[in-house]
């Protein structure tokens, strides 16, 4: 499927790093829109203290585990033809330190470990409230998703179901591979200050191991078709992983066509809180029934959300508040 939202910003992600690249960047069009931008942008860049850009780059490094805190890649779940894999796909069982709760909540997860310390002092971390986006842009994003074996994991934090290769997107030319895609409750992004029942975020990766992540709101409502198969094989237990052979699933499905995307540079929103993720949040939302949500609060032993984070210096784009 192909999504393709309506206005022009940027045309490669490199160029999305700070407000100084894009303004660099939006010399290179010079039409009426892209010197608003220009002029946004630049006001943004000074804002921030001018010479930020060579911070906010050397802030952009490849994060070096998934999305979130499993190291299960999506070949490693075990695949049994059918039914529950016995042992953990995490590796000794789940010996995370960090939860959404308690004494190793988010307010603490970058004392925990010296490699969450991103959690506690980043700059640039997720999520965040989408509202009025500093800049009206289009994010032109081309999805490539195929059928994939359904392979499920919940990993005590999250349900997250691993994709087979090949699928992906591409945005402004640039490939990220589908690796796995999970949910949160309530969504972890607010938008207007609302907050969803469900977040579904698909994770990709590129050549050179950037992250760029799709976010899916979802609110209650008819029972979203696409979840069918993979809450019936939902495993209830933290550590449970499976791979059904026989179900086929299609990531395409849980994207509303003809969607916008706000988008702007975050984290990761579990530790290590890794910044330089490619943010991507759809503008439109699905549905999902009440039974769906509490079968995955169920399944994950409660909320799964970070609060919101600061936007600090950072650019958001996004359609019009006035759509
Ligand atoms: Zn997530």
């Amino acid at each position: 499927m192909r999504n393709k939202s309506f206005l022009t910003l940027t045309t490669s992600l490199t160029l999305l790093v700070g407000a100084g690249v894009a303004m660099a960047e939006s010399s290179t069009h010079g039409n009426g829109h892209n010197t608003q931008i220009a002029s946004e942008a630049k006001q943004a860049g000074q804002a921030s203290g001018g010479g930020s850009l060579s911070e906010r780059v050397r802030a952009i490094k490849p994060a070096s585990a998934g999305h979130g805190d499993t190291k299960a890649s999506p070949s490693k779940v075990a695949a049994t033809a059918h039914g529950t894999a016995a042992k953990p796909a995490l590796g000794g069982g789940h010996t995370s330190p960090w939860s959404y709760s308690g004494e190793n909540g988010p307010d603490r997860w970058g004392l925990l470990k010296a490699e969450y310390e991103a959690c506690g002092k980043g700059r640039m971390q997720s999520p965040i409230n989408l509202q009025g986006p500093a800049v009206q842009g289009e994010v032109d994003i081309e999805f490539d998703y195929k059928a994939s074996v359904l392979q499920v994991l919940n990993n005590g934090h999250t349900f997250q179901v691993g994709y087979g290769a090949g699928s992906g997107i591409s945005i402004n030319g640039e490939r990220f591979e589908l690796l796995q895609f999970h949910f949160h409750s309530p969504s972890e992004h607010g938008r207007d200050g609302k907050r969803y029942p469900i977040e579904a975020h698909l994770v990709h990766k590129n050549a050179k191991g950037q992250l760029a992540v799709v976010g899916v709101f979802m609110e209650s409502g008819a029972e979203n078709i696409a979840l069918m198969e993979m809450w019936d094989h939902m495993p209830m237990q933290a550590g449970a992983s499976a791979t059904h052979a026989r179900v086929a699933i299609n990531a395409g499905d849980l994207v509303p066509s003809g969607t916008q995307f706000y988008r702007y540079m975050g984290s990761l929103t579990t530790p290590p809180c890794s910044e330089g993720v490619n943010w991507f949040v759809s503008n439109k939302t699905v549905t999902v029934s009440r039974a769906q949500i509490e079968k995955f609060l169920q399944a994950v032993g409660g909320e799964n959300a970070r609060p919101l984070q600061a936007l600090n210096n950072r650019l958001l784009s996004g359609p019009s508040l006035n759509k």
